[in-house]
């Protein structure tokens, strides 16, 4: 249960872990006040999330209930605790939100491309103290991210989140969105102020996936969740296939396992460099397999024109050049010579 929940504090000292949850859209007063009321018998729920005004990749879509349902959220806040969220893509909303007492604005995926949008939204924040969640791109830009969030701070707003909901992608994937968890980290390293979260609804796209992914966000060191609630999911007008019940949430909460410690900043720093250098070897590796098979074909080409396999001069010659460059980017001489050794050795055995 939220009560009590101070969100300032929260982000300057982040001791808990917190889930932001409701519904995709707030779609009527039943769906929301059902949907807050099985979620504040969740004690990581400290806040609930409704969309009142839909950002939709086709027009014919419901693109939110409006004005109406902040209503409904000042009512859901009142009844049952809950500190409310909304997402504002331009200053009106701002406004709306403000004046019906939203304690947390977030700006959406598809605004944060935008900076003239985060700008506008920026200014029409100025001189306020209200928290404001910023979510990543939907490109993987990291820069893109980092910069809606200077924009913000440039208008003097001091609490500030980042939320990081995945990326388009053009790739087959389970994921709706891609994780790419190393841009979290990337923003992470350059900002260890901002606290960052994990959409995990809008990255899984799908119910069967959101376990998975909150597992590894837990195990990266997320702060916290976002995650879509109805009290039908089936019926949601917006998102049904990642949307769950409160319950089901409870029953995803219970199913993780929480670290001990909690991960740090260096930790994490550490890892994603790691996973820089695995997909460096994953390169190197790929680029030698391709390079051997070349150096088949020019051992059949040897084999038809009855040419020797082992030219001396010409091996002399690629030896010398690769060390020169090899120095001329710091490398260490001998190292170059004995890389390419073996690599000129596995070739020539290949040209049999
Ligand atoms: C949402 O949270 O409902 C939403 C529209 O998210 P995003 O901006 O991440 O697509
Ligand atoms: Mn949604």
């Amino acid at each position: 249960m939220g009560e009590g929940f101070d969100i300032r504090k929260w982000i300057e000292n982040r001791k808990e872990l917190i889930v932001i949850s409701g519904p995709c859209s707030v779609e009527s007063r039943e769906q929301l006040l059902e949907t807050a009321a099985g979620l504040s018998k969740i004690d990581k729920v400290k806040v609930l999330r409704g969309g009142i005004w839909k950002p939709r990749t086709r027009p014919d879509a419901f693109e939110g209930i409006g004005e109406v349902g902040l209503q409904w959220m000042r009512e859901a806040k009142q009844r049952y605790g809950l500190l409310t969220m909304t997402e504002v893509a331009v200053p009106e909303h701002v406004e709306l939100a403000l004046r019906y007492g939203i304690d947390i604005l977030w700006i959406g995926a598809r605004t944060v491309v935008n900076p003239f949008s985060v700008q506008e939204l920026a200014d029409s924040l100025r001189g306020c103290d209200v928290p404001v969640f910023v979510k990543n791109p939907i490109a993987p830009d990291v820069k893109l991210w980092l910069g809606a969030i200077e924009r913000l701070e440039g208008a003097g707003l001091k609490y500030i989140g980042a939320i990081h909901r995945g990326f388009s992608s053009y790739d087959e994937s389970p994921y709706r969105n891609a994780p790419l968890w190393e841009i979290p980290i990337e923003l992470l390293r350059l900002r260890r102020d901002i606290p960052v979260i994990t959409d995990i609804s809008h990255i899984s796209g799908h119910r069967e996936l959101l376990q998975e992914v909150a597992q590894t966000a837990l195990d990266i060191g997320t702060l916290g969740f976002m995650i879509e609630t109805h009290c039908n999911p089936d019926q949601a007008l917006t998102d049904a296939d990642q949307q769950i019940t409160p319950q089901d949430l409870k029953k995803l909460l219970d199913s993780l396992m929480f670290r001990q410690k909690s991960v740090d900043t260096d930790e994490l720093v550490l890892q994603n460099l790691r996973r820089e250098i695995d997909n460096i070897d994953d390169e190197l590796l790929n680029l030698i397999a391709k390079r051997m098979s070349v150096s088949e074909q020019i051992g059949h080409f040897k084999k038809e024109h009855k040419v020797t396999i082992l030219q001396m001069d010409r091996w002399k010659q690629v030896l010398e050049h690769h060390i020169n460059k090899g120095v001329s980017l710091g490398l260490n001489e001998e190292s170059v010579r004995d890389i390419f050794e073996i690599i000129h050795k596995d070739s020539i055995n290949r040209q049999f």
